[in-house]
């Protein structure tokens, strides 16, 4: 899991980062606040499975 201290739009609170299968979220723990995360910005590690090698007999 991963925190970022004092990033709370609203409160400036801390804020925890989570994640399931449609992407990632800020969790706030002072006021609650829950929003989206861009996946455009920050996710880099998904496995390229729809990505097929057309070249990969040579
Ligand atoms: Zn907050």
């Amino acid at each position: 899991m991963m925190w970022k201290m004092k990033s709370c739009p609203k409160c400036n609170g801390d804020l925890y980062l989570d994640y399931d299968e449609d992407g990632m979220f800020n969790h706030c723990l002072q006021c609650g606040y829950a929003g989206n995360i861009d996946p455009g910005c920050l996710i880099t590690d998904k496995p390229e499975t729809d990505r097929q090698p057309a070249m990969a007999s040579k």
